[in-house]
């Protein structure tokens, strides 16, 4: 439960070095910080693919399963490994199968996992306006109408989202469950923060990231498996109106 999770009670509190090491020197004197993170990540398919396309951005998955996270952090120690000694070994003959970050530390040293219930949290790990993408893919359904309170986005949800994410900031949603699509909207639309913004008006960036949003969860391959359909959309989030 909630009170065996460490959570810090400002984001200044949180020492993010122990995460991004690589990082260190640019966490401490403020020049760098988490800009991307993905809500509920499962076995962290969308950060390992988005990592080596954003070398230089600081992403992280957020977890509540704790066996999920450990699996989650343990890739992430051995992509690392792996892609520092590629880099590494001058003897290496055969090309290098994982993306070379051009700093000789090796790729994923970007990538992060913690495991926090991000309903309730999300302002003590970031700051306001912090964020610069965030991602909520195939959340659990919460079927039930008494349970839709347990759902991921709501109005107050959204509220703090929009607290921690940058003016224009980007909000990514993906799922296979028409009716929890269909409440996504519902409360994305109502919300007078985020507006929608069509797959063909997405910048390059964004456009990359939606490929791997619909395409490198491992929820989202179960779904093709299956033969699923999937329900997406990409919403900005709008400055503050200036009084
Ligand atoms: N996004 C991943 C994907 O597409 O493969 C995982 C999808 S899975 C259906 C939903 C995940 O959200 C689960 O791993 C679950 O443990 C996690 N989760 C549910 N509520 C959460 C919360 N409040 N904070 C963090 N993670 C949560």
């Amino acid at each position: 439960s909630d009170h065996q999770l460490q959570v810090p009670l400002h984001p200044s509190h949180k020492d993010w070095s122990a995460h991004f090491p690589a990082f260190a020197e640019d966490l401490k004197s403020g020049t760098k910080g988490v800009e991307m993170a993905d809500v509920g990540c499962g076995f962290g398919g969308l950060i390992m693919s988005l990592a080596p396309r954003f070398p230089d951005t600081l992403m992280l998955g957020m977890e509540i399963r704790p066996q999920v996270t450990q699996y989650v952090s343990d890739k992430i120690t051995g992509l690392r490994a792996l892609s520092a000694k590629e880099n590494g070994d001058k003897e290496h003959k055969v090309p290098a199968k994982l993306p070379n970050q051009g700093d000789g530390k090796g790729a994923y040293q970007n990538a992060s996992v913690i495991r926090a219930n991000a309903m309730k949290f999300l302002p003590n790990f970031f700051h306001k306006g912090q964020l610069k993408k965030i991602f909520f893919l195939f959340p659990d359904p919460h079927f039930k109408a008494r349970k839709h309170k347990a759902r991921i986005i709501t109005q107050t949800l959204l509220s703090e989202y929009a607290y921690v994410l940058a003016p224009n900031a980007m909000l990514f949603q993906i799922t296979d469950v028409p009716d929890l699509y269909n409440w996504m909207q519902m409360h994305l639309e109502k919300h007078p923060l985020f507006e929608r913004v069509p797959d063909e008006e997405l910048s390059d960036d964004d456009q990359a990231a939606l490929s791997c949003v619909k395409s490198e969860t491992e929820e989202g391959k179960k779904v093709t498996r299956n033969g699923g359909g999937r329900q997406w959309a990409t919403w900005r989030r709008i400055p503050d109106p200036t009084t």
